[in-house]
């Protein structure tokens, strides 16, 4: 999991855009929203009832939901995380909460599901990188033989054997770093949470990853996507019903090194940042599922993503390439409203 400037400019433009909403005339004691900072990100959270107390119990829920899984999950931070891959680099079985096993089961069929193009076993790679630090890597990146090295390797999630409440790896080289599927799972395990307290109306928003469910009053929830190529948006959508709506991209977290940009999303088949992509957004009822389909259809890039997508099970996509052309599938496109500044060129194709 990595830290983000506090206020992202994606996560700004949601931000303005939900103020923007509630300025338009709709009743503002309706709307009850607090922010906390988890998974090295700010969260929103937005609750839409006429009822303070239990908006006030379900942000108390979603906050706590939060503070335990960004701790329990970190990929370098001591938490079970790191216990679970201080055991498995030992040799050694890890005791699992029933969450955690699930998420790593989940992460399990996300990888063959992408192809191992997400695959969450890769830490150690992330870690040579320089990705598992708060700060901004300072580079260089690392040499080419300590990559191979670690590719050689070649750890993968088939590597792990879920035993009841055990894990045990048959490769030690395995490293778990759950920062492209872990937000997702916990925005769903938040979004569960205040459901079952009776809100139907509300968005847990982690700087700009988001699942929203119900309605704003008499309209749907408008959310803006970041720009990769530049300030500002690049577009806004409304949700409708349940949704997560997951965006990867390549600004989140980088170092420059002799003008080229190394980002945090590496491709587990060269040991390097994926290239040609410059951010990818996913909408899918599943928060995790998103996640992971953001961050695998990233590497995928603009020649692979609509086989990933299909093996994935993932129909609604929008891609910007580096050089800012925008492919998306029919699903997203109808509901995808630009911006003034229309992308150049915007290709529309099913996965
Ligand atoms: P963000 O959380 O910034 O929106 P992602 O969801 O794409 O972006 O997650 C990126 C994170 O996923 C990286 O910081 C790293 O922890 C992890 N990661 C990087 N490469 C891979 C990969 N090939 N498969 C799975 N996880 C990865
Ligand atoms: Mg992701």
């Amino acid at each position: 999991m990595r830290r983000r400037r506090p206020l992202s400019g994606r996560l700004l433009a949601a931000v303005a855009l939900a103020a923007s909403l509630t300025a338009c005339g709709q009743s503002p004691d309706m709307l009850h929203k607090t922010q906390l900072m988890s998974m090295g990100t700010l969260v929103d959270i937005s609750i839409w009832t006429k009822d303070g107390a239990l908006a006030q119990r379900a942000i108390n829920a979603v906050t706590e939901e939060f503070s335990r899984d960004g701790r329990r999950w970190h990929a370098w931070k001591p938490g079970e995380l790191t216990k679970i891959n201080g055991a498995i680099a030992a040799g050694k079985p890890a005791a699992l909460d029933a969450q955690t096993r699930d998420l790593i089961a989940e992460a399990q069929a996300t990888a063959v599901a992408s192809g191992e193009l997400f695959n969450p076993a890769i830490g150690r790679l992330i870690g040579l990188w320089g990705f598992h630090t708060d700060d901004r890597p300072p580079g260089p990146p690392p040499g080419r033989a300590r990559i191979e090295a670690l590719l050689k390797l070649a750890p993968t999630m088939a590597d792990l054997r879920l035993d009841g409440d055990r894990l045990r790896s048959t490769n030690p080289n395995v490293q778990l770093d759950l920062g492209g599927i872990a937000k997702g799972y916990a925005v769903n395990l938040a979004v569960e949470r205040i459901r079952k307290l009776g809100v139907q109306n509300a968005i847990v928003d982690a700087g700009g990853d988001l699942r929203a469910i119900g309605r704003h009053g008499d309209r749907p929830w408008r959310i803006g996507i970041r720009n990769p190529k530049g300030p500002g948006v690049i577009a806004s959508l409304t949700t409708r019903g349940d949704e997560s709506v997951f965006t990867s991209g390549d600004y989140e977290r980088y170092f420059t090194y002799q003008g080229k940009r190394y980002h945090h999303i590496i491709d587990p088949r060269t040991g390097y940042p994926s290239v040609g992509t410059a951010s990818v957004t996913v909408i899918d009822r599943d928060g995790a599922k998103a996640d992971a389909a953001a961050t695998a259809l990233m590497i995928a890039g603009p020649d692979g993503w609509r086989r990933t997508a299909k093996a994935m099970g993932i129909t609604t996509v929008m891609l910007v390439t580096e050089s800012g052309t925008v492919y998306m599938t029919p699903s997203m496109a109808g509901r995808i409203e630009f911006e003034a500044k229309r992308p150049a060129k915007v290709i529309v194709e099913a996965p």
